[in-house]
């Protein structure tokens, strides 16, 4: 199917791009690397008036190891931030969620703030992002604020962004001394969208106890969310086996109402859920274990 008709804007700074957005108040959409919105416009499921395509504001394209965070601009594609040096050596676990994304051809075009910005709930950067506590830098007409991502995914496909922002980059925290991480997932094929999926990490204090200890998990609720009751049973105790496995009971039972759909029962979802977690939380230790 084709989409239905629409005005198209090509502005060249952010300032333009944001003005442009308030002009059409709300009848307007941001285009990124097209991945998402686009299928969307094809199959009429979105009928934006006009677009407002990001792809000519080359000051949004950058990956910026800074001030112990790792800054990614609204227009750096996933498959540059994938392959970034700086990504792999300071939080590894965006390069990991990004090579679970679909196929490169999607990388390719797809931007990391755009999945952000989409709020898939089986999607892997998000559930990332909530995990690090990233934090999300929006600009509008008023100015720039700063959104931690607890707070910035609202519900399915929403966040908190009005009609005159733009998502402009995200700050992930850059991964701290002896700390471990790991993402799993299932999907029917690789490069689907997960039924579910876990994101956890650990850190080791000398003791070898965790001091630190981070679990969410995704498609499983109508947001990505963290399992405080999971990393409850960790913080400042050793994560053995029996610990994680406990942990894992932990995510399972807080997980309320999970979504049942044709791809998964609810049922399904929960114990997957809590299988992945325990996957995961292994995979962290090893790799705390390892960091020396
Ligand atoms: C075959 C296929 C398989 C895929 N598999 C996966 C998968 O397994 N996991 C996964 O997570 N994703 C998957 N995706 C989606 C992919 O990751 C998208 O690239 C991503 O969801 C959206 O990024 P984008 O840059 O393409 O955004 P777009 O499609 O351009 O935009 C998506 C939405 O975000 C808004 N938006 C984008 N950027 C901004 C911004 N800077 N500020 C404000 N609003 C903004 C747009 O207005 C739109 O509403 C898949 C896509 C395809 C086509």
């Amino acid at each position: 199917m084709k989409p239905p008709s629409f005005e198209y804007f090509v502005p060249t700074t952010l300032d333009e791009a944001v003005a442009l957005l308030a002009q059409h108040g709300g009848e307007a959409k941001v285009l990124a690397g097209g991945q998402s919105l686009v299928p969307m416009m094809n199959l009429r499921l979105a009928r934006p008036a006009a677009l407002v395509d990001l792809n000519r504001i080359t000051e949004l394209d950058y990956v910026r190891a800074e001030n112990g965070h790792v800054t990614i601009g609204a227009l750096a594609r996933q498959r540059a931030v994938e392959r970034s040096s700086d990504v792999a050596e300071r939080q590894p676990l965006i390069g990991a969620a990004i090579r679970l994304i679909g196929h490169p051809a999607v990388r390719n075009r797809g931007t990391v703030v755009g999945s952000l910005a989409h709020a898939d709930p089986a999607a892997e950067l998000p559930a990332v992002a909530v995990a690090l506590d990233a934090e999300m830098v929006v600009t509008g007409s008023s100015g720039e604020r700063v959104v931690a991502a607890d707070d910035f995914f609202v519900s399915y496909l929403t966040v908190d962004l009005s009609p005159d922002e733009v998502l402009k980059e995200v700050r992930f925290p850059s991964l701290s001394p002896r700390t471990g991480w790991s993402i799993v997932e299932v999907a029917r094929r690789f490069g689907d969208f997960a039924l579910a999926g876990a994101v956890a990490t650990l850190t080791l204090d000398d003791q070898g106890a965790a001091s630190d200890a981070r679990v969410a998990l995704f498609g499983v609720a109508d947001r990505p969310v963290r399992v405080p009751e999971a990393e409850q049973v960790l913080r400042g105790e050793r994560p053995d086996d029996d610990r994680i496995a406990a942990a894992s009971e932990a995510a399972r039972a807080a997980l309320v109402d999970p979504p049942s759909d044709v791809h998964a029962s609810a049922a399904y979802r929960r114990h997957v859920a809590g299988v992945l977690v325990g996957r995961a939380l292994r995979e962290a230790r090893e790799r705390a274990q390892a960091s020396g």
